[in-house]
Protein backbone atom coordinates (compact mmCIF):
# COMPACT_ATOMS: atom_id res chain seq x y z
CA UNK A 1 0.00 0.00 0.00
CA UNK A 2 1.44 3.76 -1.22
CA UNK A 3 -1.84 5.83 -0.86
CA UNK A 4 -4.68 5.25 1.64
CA UNK A 5 -8.21 7.18 0.83
CA UNK A 6 -10.08 8.47 3.51
CA UNK A 7 -14.23 9.48 2.86
CA UNK A 8 -17.32 10.51 5.30
CA UNK A 9 -20.20 8.74 3.74
CA UNK A 10 -24.22 8.42 5.06
CA UNK A 11 -25.54 10.32 8.10
CA UNK A 12 -22.81 12.81 9.97
CA UNK A 13 -21.85 12.43 12.76
CA UNK A 14 -19.76 14.55 15.71
CA UNK A 15 -16.62 12.80 15.52
CA UNK A 16 -16.42 12.11 12.29
CA UNK A 17 -13.15 14.72 12.09
CA UNK A 18 -11.23 13.48 14.58
CA UNK A 19 -11.07 10.09 12.51
CA UNK A 20 -10.15 11.40 9.27
CA UNK A 21 -7.37 13.20 11.17
CA UNK A 22 -6.26 10.03 13.00
CA UNK A 23 -6.22 8.45 9.74
CA UNK A 24 -4.10 10.73 8.04
CA UNK A 25 -1.95 11.24 10.81
CA UNK A 26 -1.30 7.77 11.46
CA UNK A 27 -0.80 6.78 7.63
CA UNK A 28 1.59 9.69 7.57
CA UNK A 29 3.74 8.25 10.11
CA UNK A 30 3.82 5.17 8.46
CA UNK A 31 5.62 6.64 5.49
CA UNK A 32 2.15 6.93 3.35
CA UNK A 33 0.48 9.27 1.62
CA UNK A 34 -3.20 10.12 2.41
CA UNK A 35 -5.87 11.53 -0.06
CA UNK A 36 -9.03 12.79 1.19
CA UNK A 37 -11.95 11.82 -0.92
CA UNK A 38 -15.20 14.20 -0.16
CA UNK A 39 -18.78 14.11 -0.37
CA UNK A 40 -18.32 10.17 0.14
CA UNK A 41 -18.82 7.65 -2.78
CA UNK A 42 -20.50 10.69 -4.93
CA UNK A 43 -16.84 12.97 -4.63
CA UNK A 44 -15.23 9.36 -5.52
CA UNK A 45 -17.05 8.85 -8.32
CA UNK A 46 -17.40 12.97 -9.28
CA UNK A 47 -13.54 12.64 -8.50
CA UNK A 48 -13.80 15.41 -6.11
CA UNK A 49 -10.14 13.88 -4.48
CA UNK A 50 -7.76 16.05 -2.87
CA UNK A 51 -4.30 15.61 -0.95
CA UNK A 52 -4.21 15.52 2.70
CA UNK A 53 -1.16 16.61 4.63
CA UNK A 54 -0.47 16.82 8.17
CA UNK A 55 -1.33 20.50 8.42
CA UNK A 56 -4.53 20.03 6.34
CA UNK A 57 -6.14 18.19 9.64
CA UNK A 58 -5.20 20.67 11.76
CA UNK A 59 -7.38 22.18 14.04
CA UNK A 60 -10.53 19.74 13.10
CA UNK A 61 -10.62 17.48 15.99
CA UNK A 62 -12.32 19.98 17.76
CA UNK A 63 -14.94 20.83 15.16
CA UNK A 64 -18.51 19.46 14.70
CA UNK A 65 -19.39 17.98 10.79
CA UNK A 66 -17.28 16.38 8.35
CA UNK A 67 -14.43 18.36 7.24
CA UNK A 68 -14.67 15.63 3.87
CA UNK A 69 -18.34 16.59 3.72
CA UNK A 70 -20.85 13.56 3.12
CA UNK A 71 -23.19 12.35 1.17
CA UNK A 72 -25.84 9.73 0.19
CA UNK A 73 -25.03 7.88 -3.17
CA UNK A 74 -27.48 5.92 -5.32
CA UNK A 75 -25.39 5.55 -8.21
CA UNK A 76 -22.75 3.86 -6.06
CA UNK A 77 -25.53 1.02 -5.06
CA UNK A 78 -25.42 -0.24 -8.98
CA UNK A 79 -22.33 -2.49 -9.78
CA UNK A 80 -21.41 -0.16 -12.69
CA UNK A 81 -20.90 2.22 -10.55
CA UNK A 82 -19.16 0.33 -8.05
CA UNK A 83 -16.79 -0.97 -10.92
CA UNK A 84 -16.34 2.86 -12.09
CA UNK A 85 -15.25 3.91 -8.47
CA UNK A 86 -12.56 0.95 -8.16
CA UNK A 87 -11.47 2.20 -11.65
CA UNK A 88 -10.88 5.91 -9.76
CA UNK A 89 -9.56 4.79 -7.02
CA UNK A 90 -6.72 2.83 -9.67
CA UNK A 91 -6.15 5.97 -11.84
CA UNK A 92 -5.03 8.05 -8.81
CA UNK A 93 -2.92 5.37 -6.75
CA UNK A 94 -5.06 4.57 -3.77
CA UNK A 95 -4.78 1.40 -3.05
CA UNK A 96 -6.57 1.78 0.49
CA UNK A 97 -9.65 3.22 1.77
CA UNK A 98 -10.81 3.94 5.24
CA UNK A 99 -14.50 4.55 4.94
CA UNK A 100 -15.97 6.09 7.60
CA UNK A 101 -20.03 5.83 8.16
CA UNK A 102 -22.95 3.24 9.02
CA UNK A 103 -23.86 -0.16 7.47
CA UNK A 104 -24.97 1.42 4.32
CA UNK A 105 -20.99 2.44 3.67
CA UNK A 106 -19.96 -0.58 4.74
CA UNK A 107 -22.07 -2.32 2.28
CA UNK A 108 -20.11 0.11 -0.58
CA UNK A 109 -16.77 -0.46 1.12
CA UNK A 110 -17.74 -4.84 0.82
CA UNK A 111 -18.08 -4.04 -2.70
CA UNK A 112 -14.98 -2.13 -3.10
CA UNK A 113 -13.03 -4.50 -1.31
CA UNK A 114 -14.27 -7.25 -3.59
CA UNK A 115 -13.06 -5.49 -6.54
CA UNK A 116 -9.78 -5.28 -5.70
CA UNK A 117 -9.37 -1.81 -3.41
CA UNK A 118 -8.14 -2.77 0.08
CA UNK A 119 -11.25 -1.54 2.57
CA UNK A 120 -11.43 -0.68 6.63
CA UNK A 121 -14.37 0.61 7.95
CA UNK A 122 -15.11 2.66 10.99
CA UNK A 123 -18.26 3.04 12.76
CA UNK A 124 -19.69 6.93 12.38
CA UNK A 125 -23.47 7.42 13.50
CA UNK A 126 -25.02 9.28 15.92
CA UNK A 127 -27.50 6.42 16.30
CA UNK A 128 -25.31 3.60 18.20
CA UNK A 129 -26.83 0.88 15.40
CA UNK A 130 -24.04 -0.75 14.03
CA UNK A 131 -23.81 -4.42 15.54
CA UNK A 132 -20.01 -4.80 15.93
CA UNK A 133 -19.27 -2.35 18.00
CA UNK A 134 -20.52 -1.01 21.65
CA UNK A 135 -19.36 2.23 20.28
CA UNK A 136 -19.83 4.35 17.09
CA UNK A 137 -18.27 7.87 16.42
CA UNK A 138 -20.54 10.72 17.26
CA UNK A 139 -23.46 8.82 19.78
CA UNK A 140 -21.83 10.56 22.70
CA UNK A 141 -22.03 13.81 21.55
CA UNK A 142 -25.37 13.28 20.36
CA UNK A 143 -26.76 12.10 23.67
CA UNK A 144 -25.28 14.77 25.50
CA UNK A 145 -26.71 17.39 23.42
CA UNK A 146 -30.26 15.49 23.43
CA UNK A 147 -29.70 15.24 27.19
CA UNK A 148 -29.20 18.93 27.66
CA UNK A 149 -31.90 20.03 25.56
CA UNK A 150 -34.39 18.09 27.52
CA UNK A 151 -32.96 19.30 30.93
CA UNK A 152 -33.95 22.20 29.39
CA UNK A 153 -37.41 21.90 28.24
CA UNK A 154 -38.02 20.06 31.46
CA UNK A 155 -37.74 23.43 33.39
CA UNK A 156 -40.49 25.06 31.46
CA UNK A 157 -42.95 22.05 31.41
CA UNK A 158 -42.57 21.57 35.53
CA UNK A 159 -43.18 25.70 35.48
CA UNK A 160 -46.07 25.34 33.59
CA UNK A 161 -46.79 21.62 34.56
CA UNK A 162 -47.24 20.98 31.34
CA UNK A 163 -46.84 17.33 29.58
CA UNK A 164 -43.53 17.61 26.97
CA UNK A 165 -43.01 15.16 24.42
CA UNK A 166 -39.47 15.41 22.98
CA UNK A 167 -38.61 13.56 20.14
CA UNK A 168 -35.08 12.64 19.30
CA UNK A 169 -33.06 10.96 16.87
CA UNK A 170 -33.11 7.04 15.99
CA UNK A 171 -35.47 6.18 13.29
CA UNK A 172 -34.52 2.47 13.78
CA UNK A 173 -32.41 2.58 17.03
CA UNK A 174 -33.61 3.98 20.05
CA UNK A 175 -30.53 4.13 21.94
CA UNK A 176 -30.75 8.08 22.38
CA UNK A 177 -33.82 7.67 23.73
CA UNK A 178 -32.96 5.00 25.71
CA UNK A 179 -30.18 6.56 27.16
CA UNK A 180 -31.78 9.93 27.22
CA UNK A 181 -35.07 8.48 29.51
CA UNK A 182 -32.85 7.41 31.91
CA UNK A 183 -30.55 10.32 32.06
CA UNK A 184 -33.00 12.68 31.99
CA UNK A 185 -35.44 10.40 34.43
CA UNK A 186 -38.43 10.44 31.83
CA UNK A 187 -41.97 9.29 32.90
CA UNK A 188 -42.39 7.43 29.71
CA UNK A 189 -39.73 6.21 26.44
CA UNK A 190 -40.97 5.34 23.11
CA UNK A 191 -38.45 3.18 21.20
CA UNK A 192 -38.92 1.64 17.43
CA UNK A 193 -37.84 -1.66 19.12
CA UNK A 194 -40.91 -1.53 21.58
CA UNK A 195 -43.14 -4.01 21.19
CA UNK A 196 -45.82 -2.63 24.12
CA UNK A 197 -46.07 1.36 23.24
CA UNK A 198 -49.50 1.66 24.37
CA UNK A 199 -51.09 5.59 24.04
CA UNK A 200 -53.83 4.62 26.30
CA UNK A 201 -51.11 3.58 28.77
CA UNK A 202 -49.66 6.63 28.40
CA UNK A 203 -52.50 8.34 29.32
CA UNK A 204 -53.79 6.42 32.53
CA UNK A 205 -49.28 7.26 33.89
CA UNK A 206 -50.30 10.71 33.02
CA UNK A 207 -53.47 11.12 34.72
CA UNK A 208 -51.67 8.68 37.60
CA UNK A 209 -48.75 11.01 38.15
CA UNK A 210 -50.77 14.21 38.30
CA UNK A 211 -52.67 12.65 41.04
CA UNK A 212 -49.60 12.12 42.68
CA UNK A 213 -48.44 15.43 42.14
CA UNK A 214 -45.78 15.34 39.38
CA UNK A 215 -45.41 18.75 38.01
CA UNK A 216 -44.69 17.49 34.63
CA UNK A 217 -44.59 14.48 32.39
CA UNK A 218 -41.58 14.01 30.21
CA UNK A 219 -41.65 11.81 27.65
CA UNK A 220 -38.92 10.93 25.19
CA UNK A 221 -40.01 9.93 22.05
CA UNK A 222 -37.56 8.07 19.28
CA UNK A 223 -38.17 9.79 15.53
CA UNK A 224 -40.10 7.14 13.81
CA UNK A 225 -42.34 5.77 17.18
CA UNK A 226 -46.12 7.90 15.80
CA UNK A 227 -46.22 11.22 15.32
CA UNK A 228 -44.95 13.62 18.40
CA UNK A 229 -47.28 16.39 17.68
CA UNK A 230 -50.61 14.83 16.30
CA UNK A 231 -49.69 12.52 19.80
CA UNK A 232 -49.32 15.36 21.79
CA UNK A 233 -53.14 16.98 20.62
CA UNK A 234 -54.45 13.39 21.51
CA UNK A 235 -53.18 13.37 25.03
CA UNK A 236 -54.07 16.53 25.49
CA UNK A 237 -57.58 15.82 24.82
CA UNK A 238 -57.99 12.52 26.92
CA UNK A 239 -56.26 13.99 29.93
CA UNK A 240 -56.97 17.94 30.15
CA UNK A 241 -52.93 18.29 30.60
CA UNK A 242 -51.56 20.69 28.44
CA UNK A 243 -49.30 18.57 26.25
CA UNK A 244 -46.80 19.92 24.05
CA UNK A 245 -44.16 18.65 21.61
CA UNK A 246 -40.67 19.41 20.69
CA UNK A 247 -38.43 17.64 18.09
CA UNK A 248 -34.67 18.41 18.90
CA UNK A 249 -34.09 17.03 14.83
CA UNK A 250 -30.39 17.94 13.50
CA UNK A 251 -29.25 19.94 16.07
CA UNK A 252 -28.44 16.83 17.78
CA UNK A 253 -25.73 15.96 15.04
CA UNK A 254 -24.10 18.87 15.34
CA UNK A 255 -21.78 20.40 17.99
CA UNK A 256 -17.68 20.07 19.10
CA UNK A 257 -17.68 16.76 19.71
CA UNK A 258 -16.98 15.31 23.27
CA UNK A 259 -13.91 14.22 24.78
CA UNK A 260 -15.22 10.60 24.56
CA UNK A 261 -16.09 10.59 20.83
CA UNK A 262 -12.90 12.87 20.32
CA UNK A 263 -9.96 9.77 21.83
CA UNK A 264 -12.63 7.12 20.47
CA UNK A 265 -12.64 8.08 17.13
CA UNK A 266 -9.06 8.98 17.04
CA UNK A 267 -8.26 5.57 18.13
CA UNK A 268 -10.69 3.80 15.70
CA UNK A 269 -9.51 6.52 12.66
CA UNK A 270 -5.53 5.28 13.64
CA UNK A 271 -6.36 1.69 13.93
CA UNK A 272 -8.07 1.37 10.34
CA UNK A 273 -4.71 2.68 8.83
CA UNK A 274 -2.32 0.72 10.85
CA UNK A 275 -5.03 -2.18 9.24
CA UNK A 276 -4.45 -0.86 5.35
CA UNK A 277 -1.07 -0.91 6.35
CA UNK A 278 -0.93 -4.34 7.76
CA UNK A 279 -1.85 -5.33 4.10
CA UNK A 280 -5.78 -6.10 5.78
CA UNK A 281 -9.01 -5.67 3.72
CA UNK A 282 -12.17 -6.12 4.28
CA UNK A 283 -12.33 -5.47 7.82
CA UNK A 284 -14.41 -2.90 10.14
CA UNK A 285 -12.71 -1.48 13.40
CA UNK A 286 -14.97 -2.10 16.18
CA UNK A 287 -15.39 -1.73 20.02
CA UNK A 288 -16.28 -4.60 22.20
CA UNK A 289 -15.74 -5.60 25.81
CA UNK A 290 -13.32 -2.98 26.79
CA UNK A 291 -10.69 -3.17 23.55
CA UNK A 292 -10.53 -1.68 19.86
CA UNK A 293 -10.59 -5.20 17.76
CA UNK A 294 -11.05 -5.87 13.82
CA UNK A 295 -13.82 -7.55 12.35
CA UNK A 296 -14.20 -9.25 8.55
CA UNK A 297 -17.45 -6.70 7.34
CA UNK A 298 -19.30 -9.52 5.95
CA UNK A 299 -19.11 -11.42 9.43
CA UNK A 300 -19.55 -7.50 11.13
CA UNK A 301 -22.84 -6.83 8.99
CA UNK A 302 -24.15 -10.31 9.95
CA UNK A 303 -24.49 -9.27 13.68
CA UNK A 304 -27.43 -8.37 15.17
CA UNK A 305 -27.87 -6.08 18.33
CA UNK A 306 -30.79 -4.70 20.39
CA UNK A 307 -31.53 -2.72 23.10
CA UNK A 308 -30.31 -4.81 26.33
CA UNK A 309 -33.50 -5.42 27.94
CA UNK A 310 -32.58 -4.90 31.41
CA UNK A 311 -31.32 -1.27 30.15
CA UNK A 312 -35.13 -0.75 29.53
CA UNK A 313 -36.60 -2.12 31.92
CA UNK A 314 -34.17 -0.37 34.62
CA UNK A 315 -35.59 3.00 32.86
CA UNK A 316 -39.10 2.12 33.49
CA UNK A 317 -38.20 1.02 37.14
CA UNK A 318 -36.56 4.09 37.58
CA UNK A 319 -38.88 6.45 36.65
CA UNK A 320 -42.05 4.76 38.94
CA UNK A 321 -43.25 5.93 42.25
CA UNK A 322 -45.10 3.41 43.99
P1 LIG B 1 -25.06 4.82 6.58
O1 LIG B 1 -23.69 4.55 6.07
O2 LIG B 1 -25.07 5.90 7.63
O3 LIG B 1 -25.79 3.56 6.98
P2 LIG B 1 -26.62 4.90 4.10
O4 LIG B 1 -27.33 3.63 4.39
O5 LIG B 1 -27.38 6.04 3.55
O6 LIG B 1 -25.89 5.49 5.40
O7 LIG B 1 -25.40 4.55 3.14
C1 LIG B 1 -24.52 5.52 2.68
C2 LIG B 1 -24.13 5.24 1.25
O8 LIG B 1 -23.44 3.99 1.16
C3 LIG B 1 -25.28 5.10 0.28
O9 LIG B 1 -25.80 6.33 -0.16
C4 LIG B 1 -24.63 4.33 -0.86
O10 LIG B 1 -23.86 5.19 -1.67
C5 LIG B 1 -23.68 3.40 -0.11
N1 LIG B 1 -24.35 2.09 0.05
C6 LIG B 1 -25.35 1.76 0.89
N2 LIG B 1 -25.74 0.48 0.73
C7 LIG B 1 -24.97 -0.02 -0.27
C8 LIG B 1 -24.89 -1.29 -0.95
N3 LIG B 1 -25.68 -2.31 -0.61
N4 LIG B 1 -23.97 -1.42 -1.93
C9 LIG B 1 -23.17 -0.40 -2.27
N5 LIG B 1 -23.20 0.81 -1.70
C10 LIG B 1 -24.08 1.01 -0.72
Amino acid sequence: IKTIGVLTSGGDAPGMNAAVRAVVRKALVNGKQVKGILKGYTGLLDEEIIDLSANDVSNTIERGGTMLFTSRCKEFMTEEGQKRGAEICRKHGIDGIVVIGGDGSFRGAQKLAALGINTIGVPGTIDLDISCTEYTIGFDTAVNTAMEAIDKVRDTSTSHERCSIIEVMGRNAGYIALWCGIANGAEDILLPENYDYDEQKIINNIIANRKRGKKHHIIVNAEGVGHSTSMARRIEAATGIETRATILGHMQRGGSPTCKDRVYASMMGAMAADLLCDGKTNRVVGYQHGRFQDFDIDEALAMVKGIDPYQYQVAKDLSKHC
